[in-house]
C-alpha cells in the first residue's frame, strides 16, 4: 500500500486541478487546493468540501504560502489564450513568482514538486512532432508571451532549485487536453466548438482550420502526471504529455457536428496572430520513463464531454428559468 500524503495542488479548483484532486483523494491522500479563482470555481470541486482528507484555500500564489506537505503539484496558470492575455502581467507573475513561492516551499519542507509546464514552450515550433530536446521557437513580444515565456522561466526556475538546491523537480510539458469541466467561455476549441454546437451557434473557426492540434483526455494526463510525481529523483523531465492523434481544427469542428446532431452552420474568422500551424506531441520519453500512453480516442472523450456541456448548459437554464 502506498503511503497517505500531504498533497498540495495549486489551481486545485481549475479544470486539471478538480480532477487531480479527486484522483489524490481516491487513492487515499490528504489534499489541500489551492485557488485563487480566476478561472477556476469552486462549483468543481463541491463534490469535495464534505471529505475531511480535502481542504480549499483560497489563496493567489503570487504570495508566499506557508504549509507543511510532502508533494506539490504546481498547476496555478490561467491556461486559455483568453484567460491569460486577460491580465498578461498577472500570468507572468503566477508563472514565476508563483513557482518561487511553490519551490520556497518545496525547499523548505523537501517536498517533491511538478510543474505543470506546456507544449507551448515550443512557440510555433519548426520541429515535427515535437521532442523535448528541441529548444522551441517563441516569440518574446507578442500577445501570448507573457504565457509562454513565463512558463519557460518557470521551467529555468524548476532546474536551478534543482541544481542549487537539491529540489525534487518533475516538469510536464502538457500538449492541448480536453475534457469535463473545462470553462466553458474561455476560448479554447474543444469547449467552444461544442458549447457552439450545442447551442445550435454558428462554429468559430479560425483561419482554413487547416492548422492542427493533438487532443489529449483528461483521465489520461491525470494518470501521467502520478505516474510522473511516482518516478525516482533522477528524472525530472521535461517530458511532454499529450495525446499524439493529430487532427485539423476543421476535422474536430466536423466531428462535434456530427457527434451532436446539430445544426451549426461552420464560420470561419480570421486566424488569431501567433497562432501554431502545427502541434504533436512525440511521447517516446513518457513512454518508456512512465510506462504511460493515452487510451481514450477522440470520439469517445468528446463524447464525454458533450454530455458535461450539455448538462452544464441545461442546469443554467433551469437556474435563468428561475
Ligand atoms: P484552468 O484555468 O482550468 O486552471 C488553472 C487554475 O489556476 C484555475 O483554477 C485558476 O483559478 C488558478 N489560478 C490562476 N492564477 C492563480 C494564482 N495566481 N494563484 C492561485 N490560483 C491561480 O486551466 P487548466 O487547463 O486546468 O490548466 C492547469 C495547468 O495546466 C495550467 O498551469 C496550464 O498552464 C497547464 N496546461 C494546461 C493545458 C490544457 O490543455 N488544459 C495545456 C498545457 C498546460
Ligand atoms: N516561501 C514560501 N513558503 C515557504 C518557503 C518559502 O512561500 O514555506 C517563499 C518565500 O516567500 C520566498 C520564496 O518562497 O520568497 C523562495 O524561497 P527561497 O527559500 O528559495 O528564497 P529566500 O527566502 O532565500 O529568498
Ligand atoms: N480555434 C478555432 N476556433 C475557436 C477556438 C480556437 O479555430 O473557437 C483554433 C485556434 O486558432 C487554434 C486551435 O483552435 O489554432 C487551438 O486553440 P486553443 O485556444 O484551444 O489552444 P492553443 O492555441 O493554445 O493550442
Amino acid at each position: 500500500m502506498e503511503l497517505k500524503k500531504r498533497i498540495l495542488v495549486t489551481g486545485g479548483a481549475g479544470f486539471l486541478g478538480s480532477h487531480l484532486c479527486d484522483r489524490l483523494l481516491a487513492q487515499g491522500h490528504d489534499v489541500i487546493c489551492v485557488d485563487n479563482c480566476f478561472t477556476g470555481t469552486k462549483r468543481n470541486i463541491y463534490h469535495l468540501m464534505d471529505d475531511p482528507r480535502f481542504e480549499f484555500l483560497r489563496h493567489d500564489v503570487t504570495f508566499p504560502l506557508y504549509l507543511e506537505i510532502d508533494e506539490i503539484y504546481n498547476l496555478a496558470c490561467p491556461a486559455s489564450p483568453v484567460h491569460y492575455q486577460h491580465d498578461p502581467v498577472q500570468t507572468t507573475k503566477t508563472c514565476v513568482h508563483g513557482s518561487i513561492n511553490m519551490l520556497g516551499l518545496a525547499k523548505r519542507t523537501r517536498a517533491r514538486i511538478m510543474q505543470a509546464s506546456t507544449s507551448e514552450v515550443y512557440g510555433d515550433p519548426e520541429q515535427h512532432p515535437q521532442r523535448e530536446p528541441y529548444w522551441g521557437h517563441v516569440n518574446p513580444i507578442g500577445p501570448r508571451s507573457c504565457y509562454d515565456e513565463g512558463k519557460r522561466c518557470a521551467e529555468t526556475l524548476f532546474m536551478d532549485y534543482r541544481r542549487q538546491h537539491k529540489v525534487r523537480i518533475k516538469i510536464a510539458r502538457i500538449f492541448n487536453t480536453y475534457g469535463p469541466r473545462m470553462h466553458p467561455c474561455d476560448g479554447r476549441v474543444v469547449s467552444n466548438f461544442i458549447v457552439q454546437a450545442l447551442k445550435g451557434e454558428s462554429i468559430t473557426v479560425y483561419g482554413d482550420g487547416s492548422q492542427t492540434r493533438s487532443f489529449c483526455y483528461v483521465d489520461d494526463m491525470i494518470e501521467a502526471f502520478v505516474r510522473l510525481m511516482a518516478t525516482g529523483d533522477d528524472f525530472t523531465g521535461p517530458v511532454n504529455l499529450g495525446n499524439p492523434g493529430e487532427f485539423t481544427i476543421m476535422e474536430l469542428a466536423e466531428k462535434v457536428v456530427a457527434m451532436t446532431g446539430s445544426r451549426s452552420k461552420i464560420e470561419v474568422r480570421p486566424l488569431p496572430f501567433d497562432d501554431p500551424r502545427q502541434r504533436q506531441p512525440d511521447i517516446g520519453l513518457a513512454r518508456s520513463m512512465l510506462d504511460w500512453e493515452p487510451k481514450v480516442p477522440l470520439e469517445q472523450g468528446l463524447a464525454a464531454t458533450i454530455a458535461y456541456f450539455d448538462d452544464f448548459l441545461r442546469q443554467g437554464d433551469a437556474v435563468a428559468a428561475g
